[in-house]
């Protein structure tokens, strides 16, 4: 049987088509050459699943989709206060190329020129080189798409020629100390930077291995640090869209990037990364069928950060004494985070448990986060103190050091028949 998800995009996708409405970006002449009708999307998955329709092997610059991986490298080199120190991270609610910094000279936040042209420059180790700096650009957003991506020597060219609004920026910077290094060699790079070539499938990769963590799903590599893809996200759904962000944010609801060579990238957590590309562009200077497309595929597939389904529900399967037996189970289940732990403990402090043995069984838990596991050790340690012995049957470790103080009356099992 064939899935039937290819057969939604490629619908998607001709519904899409005859919109014609839009412009190619002229201010850059290999841009300006691009074929308008291109069109292609593609979703990956965080287990390596990749669906793509349309023209999804065509090579285009990566333009601005590359500010949020340049900016998750700068925070892992750098740090975030560093980073911090140097950009913003408020939207600007102005175009992506506008000459605007704040009162100390800092950019607004990274997603706008600006703020790109210095977090470039704060990418790799202090003092590095140019060079240096521009390797480690490319390793590091070709760690990103699980393959060795490429600047376009065409398309960098072209846009150097004619950067001067891009230099102008720099030089700004370099005014303010905001760069403090050459602006003409950091414009340089920041060009290179956008020139690196993609297909929808690798931005759809790019956006999964941000949706994952950091970890590459096909690759299985670590592109970058977890603690740094929140504060990418974060500005992707505040600042990803220029100032389309309202519009896009109550439209569609996930975390995003758009370039004016057409593409978009949507990179929603725990779920998926997705990519569609259309070269023709709205006033913001995001793609037209770009966005419609988003907007479709935001509501038929239910994808929007502020919908989310009630998570603490389903996590207790039961706990009903089962006649014989003398240990009390309490059977859990799937992702559980605090409101699901919270039904738990609050299904555990209101029942009056006869039996001597308590039993949590973890067997259908797939992941729990820190909150979820400090509150169920600590009503195990609770359980303990009113006399219970207490099990935990933990066969994938999702609890891997469990030490709630219960001098030593938590035993950890493997198999629910050890208990009996
Ligand atoms: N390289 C382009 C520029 O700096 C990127 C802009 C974009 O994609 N919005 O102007």
């Amino acid at each position: 049987m064939k899935s039937p998800i290819p057969d939604y995009l490629d619908e998607m996708l001709e519904n899409e088509r005859p919109d014609e409405a839009g412009e190619l970006a002229g201010y850059i002449q290999e841009l300006a050459s691009a074929d308008p009708d291109q069109l292609g999307a593609a979703l990956a998955t965080l287990d390596g699943e990749i669906y793509c329709a349309g023209d999804t092997d065509i090579e285009f610059s990566i333009q601005s989709i590359s500010k949020p991986f340049a900016y998750a490298l700068a925070l892992a080199d750098r740090g975030v206060d560093q980073v911090l120190d140097k950009v913003d991270v408020e939207p600007s609610g102005e175009a992506f190329n506008e000459i605007s910094l704040d009162k100390d000279g800092r950019p607004l936040n990274p997603m706008i020129n600006a703020g790109a042209i210095t977090t470039h420059s704060l990418i790799g180790l202090p003092g590095c080189t140019a060079e240096d700096r521009v390797e480690r650009m490319v390793e590091g957003l070709s760690a990103f798409a699980g393959r060795r991506l490429a600047v376009d020597e065409g398309v960098y060219r072209s846009e150097l020629d004619d950067a001067h609004r891009n230099l102008a920026i720099a030089h700004m910077l370099r005014s303010y100390d905001v760069l403090t290094e050459d602006p003409r060699a950091v414009v340089d790079g920041y060009t290179r930077q956008c020139s690196l070539m993609v297909t929808v499938h690798d931005l759809a990769m790019m956006a999964a291995t941000l949706a994952n963590q950091g970890v590459n799903p096909v690759t299985g590599e670590r592109a970058v640090p977890v603690a740094v893809i929140r504060q990418v996200l974060s500005v992707m759904s505040t600042c990803g869209m220029y100032d389309a962000a309202g519009d896009w944010t109550t439209q569609v609801g996930i975390p995003a990037k758009s370039g004016v060579s057409g593409g978009v990238i949507g990179a929603l957590p725990g779920q998926m990364g997705i990519a569609t590309f259309s070269p023709r562009l709205d006033n913001h200077g995001n793609s037209v069928r770009g966005v419609a497309l988003f907007e479709r595929f935001s509501s038929d597939m239910g994808l929007h950060l502020m919908e989310v389904p009630a998570a603490a529900r389903s996590v207790l399967r039961e706990h009903a004494p089962s006649g014989t037996e003398t240990v009390r189970i309490f059977d859990l289940q799937g992702s559980i985070r605090f409101a699901g732990a919270e039904r738990v403990v609050r299904e555990i402090v209101r029942t009056d448990i006869a039996e001597d043995r308590v039993a949590l069984d973890l067997t259908a838990v797939h992941s729990l986060d820190d909150v979820a596991r400090r509150m169920l050790l600590e009503v195990a340690r609770r359980l303990s103190i009113e006399g219970k012995e207490v099990f935990l049957v933990d066969p994938d470790t999702v609890i891997p050091d469990p030490d709630p103080g219960t001098d030593g009356s938590l035993a950890v099992v493997s198999r629910r028949d050890e208990l009996h």
